[in-house]
């Protein structure tokens, strides 16, 4: 089978790969798990050596990498170089903080000494998307690595050359030769990596359905994981909210990446009393976004990434238009060679629709008015996801009340979701389970290691086995 890197935004073939075969698949994980052998003895101050260099190849890199990015996925320039570098500061911030997040803890218990360790677990297999393609890959790995473990990336067939730059610029940064190996394979044939004995664990960034089956294979061999899935994330209006910061941040959340991203904000539930006049705000935003070529560093917004993502997001826009939404902005797509479609806005939309009741990966926002905040949270989550969340309102006591009531991973108040190396990112529901970044992102990657050294202080406390 081919794989191919096709330009999003001409519709060019960039290059073709031959997709790796058994033998090489297996090649590639005798060689990361020969080289986690001797990584998993290296300490902390040792791994964090090649991490930080890691950062600085990164950076060095950026003008290149983020080019790749652009040409293989067709996101705007500005925002693939806000990538690279996010990716360097994530990687600064494991060689840093992960000796802290893994130290021992010490239980006072029945022995002379007691503690929990966390040691590595071996490999682990990344099955991840192409939206940031390289963030995404980063956000696992560097926490993984750090915790001692070793690598396989699968990366989305529509970014090969990414995934052999991420394996080349770690094995310029000085890790052992192979600790992250990348193979070029289709999604549908991850299924004996997952069974065999040496891929201890595996985490997906992916679709919902995706997930399932990786959870299914997962169980199936009795391995970890970790499931970053979609969403549908709701951006909650209240009436006395900042309705110009609020239209802004829904232009900026809704519109980046061409809206391709799992913590965009999808489902606009504002406040009847304040309805028409963010939407006045919200469609001015949008329709002053510059559409066009992703290499030009005035370009805000860019094509999609295929052709059959455009095609199914035209799908549940015409479908919700037909069932009565309005379309206030867009709503179609670009003629012209590439895969865009025009920033679209609809408004008078119902939970019924398309735009509402599933995930849209594209630049659609759907508004739905609600009478009031009990209104706005009963819709929220209504939905199958729950990824991120944000709440618009000067109150930021109601805020922090509402927050405890959304169905969500996080809640953002009266900013942009984003993740941050120094919190958990993950979802619940539909939006999978585990969590990346923070010290709860290295601690999934980990076997949680009693260690209890006797002789015991209480004679015969310790005798009656579980
Ligand atoms: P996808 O189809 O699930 O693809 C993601 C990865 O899974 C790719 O590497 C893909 O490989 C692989 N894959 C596909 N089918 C598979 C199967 N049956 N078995 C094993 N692996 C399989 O996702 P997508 O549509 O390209 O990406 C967008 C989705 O990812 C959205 O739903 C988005 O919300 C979600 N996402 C979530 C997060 C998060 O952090 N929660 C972040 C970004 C994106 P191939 O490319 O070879 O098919």
């Amino acid at each position: 089978m081919k794989i191919r890197s096709i330009n999003p935004a001409t519709e060019a073939v960039l290059a073709t790969f031959e997709s790796h075969s058994r033998e090489q698949m297996d090649a590639a994980v005798a060689e990361a798990q020969a080289a986690f052998e001797t990584w998993r003895e290296r300490t902390f101050d040792q791994r964090a050596v090649p991490l930080r260099a890691l950062a600085a190849v990164l950076r060095e890199r950026a003008e290149q990498y983020a080019r790749l990015i652009t040409l293989e996925m067709g996101k705007p320039i500005t925002e693939s170089l806000a990538e690279i570098e996010k990716c360097a500061r994530n990687c600064d911030y494991y060689a840093e903080h992960a000796q802290r997040f893994l130290a021992n803890e010490m239980a006072e218990t029945n022995a002379r000494e007691s503690f929990v360790a966390f040691e590595p677990l071996g490999l682990v297999l990344a099955v991840m998307p192409w939206n940031f393609p390289f963030w995404q890959v980063i956000r696992f790995a560097a926490p993984a690595l750090m915790a001692g473990n070793g690598a396989i990336l699968k990366h989305a067939s529509n970014v090969p050359q990414t995934a052999l730059a991420i394996e080349e610029a770690v094995r310029d940064a000085g890790f052992p030769a192979g600790l992250l190996r990348t193979v070029l394979v289709a999604g549908g044939d991850v299924e004996p990596l997952i069974a065999d004995e040496r891929i201890r664990a595996v985490t997906l960034t992916g679709s919902s359905d995706t997930g399932s089956r990786i959870a299914e294979l997962a169980g199936r061999a009795l391995k970890k994981a970790v499931l970053e899935l979609g969403g549908s994330d709701p951006f909650i209006v209240l009436a006395d909210a900042d309705l110009d910061g609020a239209a802004r941040t829904a232009a900026k959340s809704r519109y980046l990446n061409a809206g391709q991203s799992c913590i965009a904000a999808k489902r606009f539930l504002v406040m009847e009393s304040v309805a028409t006049e963010f939407e006045h705000r919200f469609a001015s935003a949008i329709a002053a976004l510059r559409v066009g070529d992703p290499l030009d560093r005035a370009t805000e917004v860019g094509p999609l990434a295929r052709a059959d993502l455009r095609g199914a997001l035209d799908q549940q826009v015409s479908e919700s238009v037909a069932m009565g939404a309005r379309v206030v902005v867009g709503g179609t797509r670009r003629e012209g060679p590439g895969w865009f479609y025009e920033p679209t806005l609809l408004a008078d939309v119902t939970d019924e629709m398309p735009v509402l009741r599933d995930e849209t990966f594209g630049p659609v926002a759907a508004l739905r008015r609600v009478r009031d905040a009990e209104e706005a949270i009963r819709v929220a989550n209504s939905s199958r996801y729950g990824l991120g969340a944000t709440v618009w309102t000067r109150d930021t006591t109601a805020a922090k009340a509402i927050a405890r009531r959304l169905e969500s991973g996080s809640v953002f108040v009266n900013g942009l979701v984003s993740s941050d190396p120094r919190l958990p990112f993950g979802g619940v529901k539909r939006s999978g389970y585990g969590r990346e970044l923070g010290s709860f992102g290295i601690r999934e990657f980990v076997n949680v290691q009693t260690v209890w050294v006797g002789p015991a202080n209480e004679p015969g406390a310790n005798v009656s086995a579980e």
